[in-house]
């Protein structure tokens, strides 16, 4: 499609005032006045790049009463090449993802408000070891607008003492699965724009060769100008170009779990993910789970009946036993029609490209990239350039857009270093030394104010939630 500097569309609409989201998921740091430490700020000015005159969040320099957060204090440092670290608190608690904790904070250094994932059981054993350390990674490689990435990480302490991660992520105000059950109206246009984005997205972890494998409305997060960001790479791992080699079946939320997978194949691609965005595009129409099952043959038995009883062919991966659940059952004919009653957006061009996605034979299943040509998705992408991205800009004649609306990865992710992971102690010196020289030359380190009242509130709740996660390690 091509897009002209004199196209003028609508101005687009935000979908949620940011007053009604932001006080449930954003930190007012009303606590401030309350906590005796933290949120100090000790920026050294002869760090390599410490701003100048440093904006702060007001409640950050301890002006309220009672407030014990340092004020910054220009100090001098005897290793001057070492900047001081700036003591971060977390502020509360917005979500979880398949691994970790995530909460809002608020940046010493300059006041924005973000968010602080702790990546917990780390070291436990080689396995979870590899897995936080690809998700750091993956997370550090990431530079795509619809990606979430890490702004930063947290100074780790001296490796005999480093048993947590912490990682710095901008902080968005929600998430797909809080819009769609919310009484907010979510028009065709918002449809097309979040559609268009996630496929946008998605088309960049495929093209570096990254399968997210939980693919899910809770796990796209979104703030109230309509921008959305896909989050939580915990399950997420390189495609496996050899088909002989077994791939994990414990992955995809079962609501959004692609057949192949219900069926038990040892070998998929990134298509799964595809199939997740074909749920969540019918549970965006219909404001709806489109397959919501009790149990992973009944998932099964609902997909086959909307598309039917698969040929043959579709099945050929598939193990024994599921196979011949399909084929004991009655032969039931295809019922797509129905997508049709979804809603009022289900108008032709939808289904057919949401009949496209949720293909049971994953090798004739569109893909990601091949997805977003098609005409439906056409607004959303002009909506998106026209006044969301940060890839096109305005002039006084115009707009001016970017050759490539849907950027692919300038390379593939690579997972070489995990070769060299033979044990805990070796990855957790990989996993020290990669943060510490990730963070060379940038700004002041961050650091956590461990006495701080909101720290050990943080931690309580991450220890629960840690004990609750545990899941197979995935290859
Ligand atoms: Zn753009």
């Amino acid at each position: 499609m091509a897009f002209h500097g004199s196209t003028r569309p609508t101005v687009c609409g935000n979908l949620f005032p940011a007053s009604e989201l932001g006080h449930k998921y954003f930190c007012v740091n009303t606590t401030a006045g309350t906590t005796s430490t933290g949120l100090g700020a000790t920026p050294n000015p002869t760090g390599p790049n410490a701003p100048a005159g440093t904006p702060r969040h007001p409640a950050s320099l301890g002006g309220s009463a009672g407030g014990g957060a340092a004020i910054p204090q220009p100090h001098s440092n005897p290793a001057s090449e070492v900047p001081s670290p700036a003591e971060m608190e977390p502020d509360r608690p917005i979500g979880y993802g398949a691994f970790g904790v995530v909460w809002s904070v608020t940046d010493p250094r300059d006041g924005r408000k973000v968010a602080l994932k702790k990546m917990p059981n780390v070291f436990q054993n080689l396995v979870s070891c590899k897995r936080v350390f690809r998700e750091l990674r993956m997370l550090c490689f990431f530079k795509h607008d619809n990606v979430l990435s890490a702004l930063d990480i947290l100074q780790p302490p001296q490796i005999d003492c480093f048993e947590e991660i912490y990682v710095i992520t901008e902080l968005m105000q929600s998430d797909l699965h809080k819009v769609i059950v919310s009484p907010q109206p979510l028009t065709t246009d918002h449809i097309k724009v979040f559609l268009y984005q996630i496929l946008r997205g998605l088309k960049y972890l495929h093209s570096a060769g990254i399968l997210h494998r939980d693919i899910k409305p809770g796990n796209l997060l979104v703030n109230s100008n309509c921008l959305l960001k896909i989050c939580d790479f915990g399950l997420a791992r390189v495609e496996e170009p050899d088909p002989s080699r077994h791939m994990t079946q414990e992955v995809v939320t079962q609501y959004y779990r692609a057949p192949e997978v219900l069926m038990g194949c040892q070998h998929y691609t990134s298509s799964i993910d595809v199939w997740s965005v074909g749920c969540i595009f019918a549970e965006l129409l219909g404001r709806r789970i489109l397959f919501q099952a009790q149990s992973p043959i009944q998932q099964l038995d609902l997909i086959t009946d909307l598309l039917g009883t698969p040929p043959l062919s579709a099945m050929t991966s598939a193990c024994e036993g599921a196979r011949a659940h399909i084929l004991r059952g009655p032969h039931k004919p295809p019922s797509l029609s129905v997508l049709y009653m979804l809603s009022d957006g289900a108008t032709h061009e939808a289904v057919h490209l949401l009949c496209r996605m949720l293909v049971f034979d994953p090798a004739k299943r569109i893909s990601g990239s091949d997805a977003l040509s098609h005409p439906y998705l056409d607004e959303g992408r002009l909506r998106y350039h026209t006044c969301m991205c940060k890839c096109c800009y305005s002039v006084p004649s115009g707009r001016v857009y970017t050759r490539d609306f849907e950027p692919p990865a300038d390379r593939p992710f690579s997972h070489n270093y995990e070769q060299s992971m033979h044990s805990v102690w070796q990855g957790k010196e990989l996993i020290h030394r990669f943060i510490t020289e990730h963070q060379q030359g940038k700004r002041v380190p961050l650091c956590i104010n461990p006495q701080s009242a909101a720290f050990k509130t943080f931690i309580r709740s991450t220890a629960w939630h840690s004990s609750k996660v545990s899941r197979k390690e995935e290859r």
